[in-house]
């Protein structure tokens, strides 16, 4: 297929669902359950709710949204160290938009901004050293967040600080990895999971291999998928595939976008600037060990936590916030107790409802509702 129309077309739509219902509703009835399927990544849950495939797929299926927002998954300690920095005298505090809104314990990023703050949205970490060019006299610091998908433009851009003496620019680094991650998800044991959609923008530096503990550790099925409606229906057939004859592999979908081995060259940026952090906080999830990435000792001096001082206190989640129990699948969004009441886009009160890629924003943009209250197979009727 060459043209996005193509990836939404809904007579193949309608074929692929007729076939994850088949073999979903066999595999069901020998499980006693649904089958359970995560997906990994934020994109894959926006997706999802925009074009309504959680509601076109059969009661015997059941999507699990899972962690792979970076913005959702920041704890409030983070964004409060965040606000701390960018609060100080002849500083600016650079970031993407999304991370601007998240809540920290007493504000986020974007009411310090209305409060004085000098805090400003880039669309890449190089747009914040283009700012520390112009600014030579203020303190420029870019506040990183993402997998590996983004990992590469910011040590791309604290490499080319360092190639241009710049010295008032810092990253205060909230890079998280994948793999730690997905393995602590099959570790816990709240959660059952038969397979996985492998996210597709992370594997495109990562590459395939990183997954294969998965299907040989924990014999769970691994796709990676690319984002258009067809992509997903054909992911989940692939895995359900799998499920149905016993088998557990790593398979690509998205072989138009995702090398077998990854982007070399993103990779070996990564590996030079960065190194494992003992254990990161995630919300929701705790602490998980080697998750999060930090500037390594060659290139201490463009680390803000080193620049500056940090509260580094631990705050826990509003008591109403059930944001963990989404994030690791253990109810829906609207299940929450404040789902569109006290927590809406507008009013997040926890992560999940800032970032498009967050579940509970997603639900709620897309008028997310229980599946039981919706008929299934309407497809002429879905945004497809
Ligand atoms: S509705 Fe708000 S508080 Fe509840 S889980 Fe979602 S983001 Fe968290």
């Amino acid at each position: 297929m060459k043209y996005v129309d193509e990836f939404r077309d809904p007579e193949k739509a309608k074929s692929l669902i007729r076939e994850i219902t088949r073999i979903s509703d066999e595999l069901s009835e020998d499980l006693k359950r649904p089958v359970y399927i995560m997906e990994v990544c934020g994109g894959h849950t926006h997706s999802i709710f925009r074009y309504g495939i959680e509601n076109m797929l059969p009661a015997s299926l059941e999507l699990i949204h899972g962690p792979g927002c970076p913005v959702c998954v920041l704890p409030m300690g983070r964004v409060d160290d965040c606000v701390a920095i960018a609060e100080q005298k002849d500083t600016i505090m650079t970031t993407f938009g999304d991370a601007m809104r998240v809540p920290g314990s007493k504000r986020s990023l974007l009411q310090a901004k209305a409060l004085g703050a000098d805090v400003r949205m880039v669309y890449s970490p190089l747009d914040a050293l283009s700012i520390a060019k112009k600014h030579p006299d203020k303190e420029v610091v870019f506040f990183g967040l993402g997998f590996e998908t983004t990992m590469p433009s910011t040590a791309l851009t604290v490499l080319k600080a360092e190639a241009e003496g710049i010295r008032n620019f810092s990253l205060f680094c909230n890079h998280i990895t994948i793999i730690p991650t997905i393995k602590a998800v099959l570790d816990s044991p709240d959660l059952q999971l038969d397979g996985f959609l492998g996210p597709g923008h992370v594997s495109m530096v990562i590459g395939n291999q990183p997954y294969g503990f998965i299907a040989e550790h924990y014999q769970r099925p691994v796709v990676v998928s690319g984002f258009e409606p067809l992509d997903i229906l054909q992911s989940l057939w692939m895995v359900l595939k799998q499920l149905h004859v016993g088998e557990a592999r790593i398979e690509n979908q998205y072989n138009r976008v995702v090398p077998e081995h990854g982007n070399r060259m993103a990779l070996e940026a990564i590996s030079k600037v960065f190194e494992l952090r003992p254990f990161f906080e995630w919300r929701g999830l705790g602490s998980i060990d080697n998750s999060g990435v930090q500037l390594n000792q060659q290139y201490a001096a463009f680390d803000a936590e080193k620049k500056f001082s940090l509260p580094s206190v631990t705050i826990a989640d509003p008591k109403s916030c059930q944001c963990g129990e989404v994030l690791k699948g253990a109810i829906k969004p609207w299940q929450c107790k404040v789902y569109g009441k006290a927590c809406t886009p507008e009013t997040p009160l926890g992560a999940l409802m800032v970032s498009s890629e967050g579940a509970c924003a997603a639900y709620y943009q897309y008028g997310g509702a229980p599946k039981d209250s919706i008929k299934i197979h309407q497809l002429e009727e879905t945004s497809l």
